[in-house]
């Protein structure tokens, strides 16, 4: 239907040339990631806009598919992987970004504004009226409190938004002043009860706060973090599951060939006094008498280790039910036999609960190369599982970039050549390197509790290992995050400032392209299938690191996700990490980018600071008390620091300083002429280290070297722990991205876009389902009151459960 395709490039900003009108679309105003508040750093920002609008999607006449209009009418309605209710707000996806907290807790709760920045194109803004004076139920209110009460309500929503109104950790888990909550808490409380909404729907809204009001601000250790046991609380296990109960589970998993993405785990205690575990299947279906062999036969209750398993589906079906329902829709618009196949497939996984028919399609979506919109959708990241092995239900859509694509294609093109530079032997590295298809993009709609910077999927082992995979750049993504103003720049040296601002943006695109392609692309697992045959020579192959046979692997069932469960996501993001830094250093990897001499040593210089400062900041992310880590990147990024500090000769310093305004600081140093001479061996002899135990499944080995490194003490000289406190005391607000949405007008696709603030980013939200808002409230209100008994206290917990 051409005036939807029309209208579909136009809106979003394609077509053939950019008018002026276009331009404002997607880079004027400084919307595209430029600080809120101006200065230089803005124009460089809109100048870079300017740059990448002439390379972006815009510029690509006729190429568009019939996917554009269709995905673009599918994310108008789609229902959000938000709506997923697992827990707080933190990257999911890789590549979180180093220095970009996506966690919203703060040391000074939010009570200034965020720099907050549109993730498209954007203003064609209706401003909000988000001033206090516009809203005459806040004059409840004492005046003082109320601007700070209403910017606090406004940056706290977007994470209600996206999590559980029920078993979310508390939103300010890291507060070091417990007692400072507590009066936001009543303040918050007045704000909401004093609402219009409240006074349309008391009943509703006072349940609602009552429901979430307390476990939001709760300090109580465990409700602080997501964890099994007394470490912490998930929804995907009930609340009574620990780490042990995780670990049965896998094995029943393993046993039984299910895969674990797409359940969830409940334990009650039978009348016999044995556990019994209910694995519960994300699927539309639950027990309708269907057609359906492959996971009907799954469908039924197990003895396992003298405990019972009862394997059921139907988790989140009304909401399964919409996104099959508008993926149905998409079909029509398939622009390639390989898209029809993949959707099908999708509807055929989401609706019965089968991983097998969600790898089927993952394999169509990889053979689909060079679309011009790119999508993805399902239970993809096990990041927030806190045993690693289930998936966070995601979706997005987006626009290639051509110009940035065609660097990364040349990458694509030398990687075979590059993966010989990496240290291992040629053994440890996969027999056939499977061209992945890899793109700049530009995201439209991201829905999940994160927006990541890159991606590099299917996660599905077999099939990376056998069909290959994708990787995606999300540039309007990194564009937020280039946007770093020098005043707010923390624990660099004056020197460096200038040099970082200029070159973290080119550095990043090299860092994130390496990352993704030849860090998570490389490496062999080695693996005994189930006929007892090895996919490596058992007689010739040697494990460098001890000079012997190779004496461990993976046996069938195994993957590296369910071998090295806790620390699986974190131990991989650091792999590809590591691999960033190390070929960063190859003169063909910078010439790929258009780097060279001079330049090309500050492109280095600035991607090896970034990590070091980000090793720092990292610390963020590391609870005390609990001795554990959040975020996987991040703890990745401190493990690479404290492998640089190791290395000595001056390579690295972090030292601590008071700064200007009388209190604790921190700065990082960085010897640029020792990177290659200090630097280069160090990074060698640890990434060869990651890759052989990865590749053996010497788990042991594995966490004995990880967990290491990984571990924050107040030892000198470093005295991380102590540091932890001046990182916190220094963070800088938080960066959101407020995301468009688009609406079907007759046969024309309208992009909606909101103001770069905390406002626009709530309004976002609300006007995301214009025609199934209220449905899909009661849906989850239901999903969430359904569930809610399995994460009462001990001391509610009903009689039955352990
Ligand atoms: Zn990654």
């Amino acid at each position: 239907m051409p005036a939807k395709l029309a209208s579909a490039r136009l809106l979003a900003g394609g077509d053939a040339r950019p008018g002026p009108e276009a331009r404002q679309l997607a880079g004027g105003g400084g919307v595209r990631g430029a600080p809120m508040n101006g200065g230089s750093r803005k124009q460089e920002v809109s100048l870079r806009s300017e740059q990448l609008l002439q390379q972006g999607p815009w510029r690509t006449p006729s190429t568009s598919s019939p996917m554009t209009s269709a995905c673009l009418a599918w994310t108008a309605a789609r229902p959000s992987a938000c709506c997923y209710p697992q827990s707080a707000s933190m990257p999911t996806t890789c590549h979180g970004l180093p220095g970009m907290e996506a966690w919203p807790c703060c040391c000074r709760p939010p009570l200034r504004p965020p720099t907050s920045m549109p993730c498209s194109a954007a203003s064609s803004v209706r401003r909000t009226p988000t001033s206090c004076a516009s809203m005459p139920w806040l004059r409840a209110l004492p005046r003082r409190n109320i601007r700070r009460s209403w910017s606090t309500l406004q940056v706290s929503t977007p994470t209600w938004a996206t999590t559980s109104p029920l078993v979310t950790p508390s939103l300010f888990p890291t507060c070091p002043r417990p007692r400072a909550s507590v009066p936001l808490q009543e303040k918050l409380e007045r704000v909401i009860l004093g609402s219009k909404a409240a006074e349309q729907h008391p009943e509703e809204v006072r349940g609602l706060w009552q429901t979430c009001g307390e476990l939001m601000f709760s300090l109580e250790s465990r409700l602080r973090h997501l964890g099994l046991g007394k470490e912490g609380i998930t929804t995907y296990f009930s609340g009574n599951c620990t780490m042990e109960d995780a670990k049965l589970a896998q094995d029943f998993l393993d046993s039984q060939n299910l895969s674990a993405y797409n359940t969830r785990l409940f334990k009650e205690v039978g009348q016999d006094g044995k556990p019994c575990y209910e694995v519960r299947l994300a699927s539309v279906l639950s027990t309708e008498p269907i057609l359906d062999s492959e996971m009907n036969s799954k469908l039924k209750s197990y003895e396992f280790q003298g405990s019972n398993f009862r394997v059921t589906r139907g988790d989140y079906a009304p909401i399964l039910q919409k996104v099959v329902e508008h993926l149905e829709k998409a079909k029509a618009y398939a622009a390639t036999s390989h898209q029809e196949q993949m959707l099908a497939q999708y509807i055929e996984s989401f609706t019965h609960g089968s991983i097998e028919a969600h790898k089927k399609g993952s394999r169509f979506w990889i053979q689909d190369k060079g679309p011009i919109v790119e999508s993805y959708i399902g239970f993809i990241e096990s990041y927030r599982d806190p045993f690693g092995s289930r998936g966070e239900f995601e979706g997005f859509v987006a626009m290639v970039n051509k110009a940035m694509s065609a660097k990364f294609e040349w990458l694509v093109a030398s990687a075979e050549q590059l993966l010989k530079e990496l240290p291992w032997p040629p053994a440890f590295e996969k027999d056939k390197f499977l061209t992945p298809d890899f793109t700049s993009l530009d995201v439209l709609t991201f829905a999940g509790s994160g927006i990541p910077a890159g991606i590099n999927i299917p996660n599905y082992d077999d099939l990376r290992q056998t069909e290959g995979f994708k990787n995606v750049s999300l540039g309007n993504v990194l564009a937020v995050a280039y946007a770093t103003q020098r005043e707010k720049l923390t624990f660099l040296e004056e020197e460096d400032k200038d040099l970082y601002i200029r070159w973290k943006g080119p550095s990043f695109d090299v860092q994130v392209g390496l990352h993704e392609l030849l860090g998570h692309g490389s490496g062999k697992l080695f693996v005994q299938d189930e006929k007892g045959a090895f996919n490596f020579d058992q007689e010739t192959v040697i494990n460098p690191e001890t000079g012997e046979q190779i004496q461990s692997w993976y046996r069938s069932g195994e993957t590296w996700d369910s071998k090295f469960s806790t620390i699986a996501s974190s131990y991989e993001e650091c792999r590809a990490e590591s691999v960033g830094l190390y070929l960063c250093l190859n003169p063909q990897v910078l010439g790929i980018f258009g780097f060279e001499g001079a330049d090309a040593e500050d492109v280095v210089y600035v991607n090896w600071l970034n990590m070091v400062r980000a090793g720092l900041l990292a610390l963020e992310f590391y609870t005390p008390e609990a001795s554990s880590w959040r975020q996987a990147h991040m703890q990745a990024r401190f493990v690479i620091l404290r492998v640089l500090l190791e290395a000595g000769e001056g390579l690295v310093t972090v030292t601590p300083t008071t700064g200007s305004d009388g209190r604790p600081d921190a700065q990082v140093h960085l010897d640029r002429n020792k990177i290659r001479t200090v630097g280069k061996p160090a990074l060698e002899r640890f990434l060869r280290r990651l890759q052989v135990l990865k590749s053996t499944g010497d788990v042991a080995g594995g966490r004995a070297l990880y967990e290491g490194y990984a571990a924050v003490t107040d030892a000198p000289p470093e005295c991380f722990l102590s540091l932890r406190d001046t990182v916190l005391l220094r963070k800088e607000a938080r960066k959101l991205i407020v995301q468009p949405n688009t609406r079907l007008k007759g046969s024309e696709v309208q992009l909606l876009e909101y103001e770069a603030s905390a406002a626009g980013l709530i309004r976002s939200f609300s006007e995301r389902f214009p025609e199934d808002g209220p449905e899909l409230e009661e849906i989850l209100t239901q999903l969430a009151t359904a569930d809610a008994r399995f994460w009462k206290c001990p001391s509610e917990t009903p009689s039955g459960q352990a």
